[in-house]
């Protein structure tokens, strides 16, 4: 393909605070963004040049999209694959819908991971109350997962014994789910990849993730792993999107188990979470790298100029610190008062616990210096878990 010109208008499906940064890095490009976002005024709708109203599978608002864009992406992981194929007949999307289908459903992520080569902890595959009755026992304990629709650790009940697993599918009323043994974790790291039509590929520097209630809490990057984990885990991440034949910016969350081993743990087909540091501490951020893929521009270097730790703010912290019912907001003059603290808030009217509200993204001349930042921040915000960060 030629490339897309900066002026010309890209499409974007999904209006949440990925979308929001998406469109930023696109605009700063010279792009203009139009978001078809089903929300009123969401994260990316807030700084879109044009907000598309609409369900994903309103054929009009499809349509209206493919009339202004002739390339679209995608920043939400469920969106209806059957909204990307609509778009692909007249527009260029990436990724394909083939490849966002594998990724929204765990049996046919693993299926594919496995049935390509890359190592995946013991699981099975649950379709009915009697397989999750018959589970087997060495898979114990374990999480049993729904297969769609999961995120930030919703969808997941744990289940200590083989005899648990029947009642945690019953929990998840009976819809396809896959068993998962608990992997006893050393760290769990992540890895960015972005691919273009070329097939060529380039991944950013590892983050190291830290959750909290099944939710990131925190991402170190680079990830303070031995350099010969993390080239392999670079390379996972490299095969996995070659196997996709994958276009755009794709997310492999891998599982580092005490005994070394590496696996992995899933994907997302979009920017990440635990690629957030990239904005402030790369040369390209996941989301310019996702509108150079799409607008068909060379791959821009994803090399780190400075160590950092991400830190996320959910909800909470417009709720805590304070013991009041409702939510106030934070004291942004503390954050701000570190030179090295980068405040991203993504525009949400209403603080709810557990939601996604913002991030910061701490740098340092040292990981150390990034570390001790992180840590000052998530003290003076009242985030749990400040002492814990070293
Ligand atoms: P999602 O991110 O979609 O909520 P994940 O499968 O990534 O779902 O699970 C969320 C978190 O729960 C993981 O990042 C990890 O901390 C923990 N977890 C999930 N599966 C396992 C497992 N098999 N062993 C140990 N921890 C797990
Ligand atoms: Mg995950």
């Amino acid at each position: 393909m030629s490339a897309i010109p900066p002026g010309s208008w890209l499409g974007l499906l999904g209006g949440g605070q990925l979308g929001r940064m998406f469109c930023m890095a696109a605009q700063s490009l010279g792009y203009r963004v139009a978001v078809l976002d089903p929300a009123a005024d969401g994260p990316a709708a807030s700084v879109a040049d044009r907000h598309i109203h609409a369900d994903y599978l309103d054929a009009a608002g499809l349509a209206r999209l493919a009339a202004l864009a002739s390339a679209a992406t995608t920043e939400f992981e469920n969106v209806p694959a059957a909204a990307l194929e609509f778009l692909s007949t007249s527009a260029r999307v990436t990724p394909s819908a083939a490849s966002v289908a594998i990724a929204q459903d765990r049996i046919s992520e693993k299926t594919f991971l496995s049935g390509h080569g890359f190592a995946v902890g013991p699981y099975a595959i649950l379709r009915s109350a009697d397989e999750a009755a018959r589970a087997d026992p060495s898979l114990a304990p374990g999480i049993v997962k729904s297969a769609r629709l999961g995120y930030d650790g919703k969808g997941q009940v744990r289940v200590a014994a083989a005899a648990e697993v029947a009642a945690a599918y019953a929990r998840m009323g009976g819809a396809p789910c896959v068993l998962e043994r608990y992997v006893d974790l050393a760290c769990e790291v992540s890895v960015i990849v972005a691919r273009d039509d070329s097939g060529a590929a380039v991944t950013w520097p590892l983050a190291e993730n830290r959750h909290r209630d099944g939710i990131l809490d925190v991402s170190i990057a680079p990830a303070r792993v031995d350099p010969a984990l993390a080239r392999a885990a670079r390379e996972v991440a490299i095969g996995v999107a070659n196997a996709l034949d994958y276009r755009g910016v794709l997310c492999v969350e891998m599982f580092v188990s005490r005994a070394g081993e590496l696996t992995v743990n899933e994907m997302a087909p979009r920017p990440h979470n635990s690629g957030h540091y990239t904005i402030d501490a790369c040369a390209t951020s996941q989301f310019e790298q996702q509108a150079r893929v799409l607008a068909g521009l060379p791959l821009g270097d994803t090399v780190q100029h400075t160590p950092a730790v991400m830190v996320n703010l959910l909800g909470d912290v417009w709720f805590d610190g304070s013991g009041a019912a409702a939510p106030r907001d934070p004291d942004w003059a503390r954050v701000l008062a570190h030179p090295l603290a980068k405040l991203h808030l993504y525009g949400k009217h209403e603080a709810r616990r557990g939601r996604k509200m913002g991030h910061v993204t701490c740098l340092g001349a040292t990981l150390a210096d990034a570390i001790a930042t992180a840590r000052a921040v998530k003290r003076e915000l009242g985030i749990p878990g400040a002492d814990e960060l070293a």
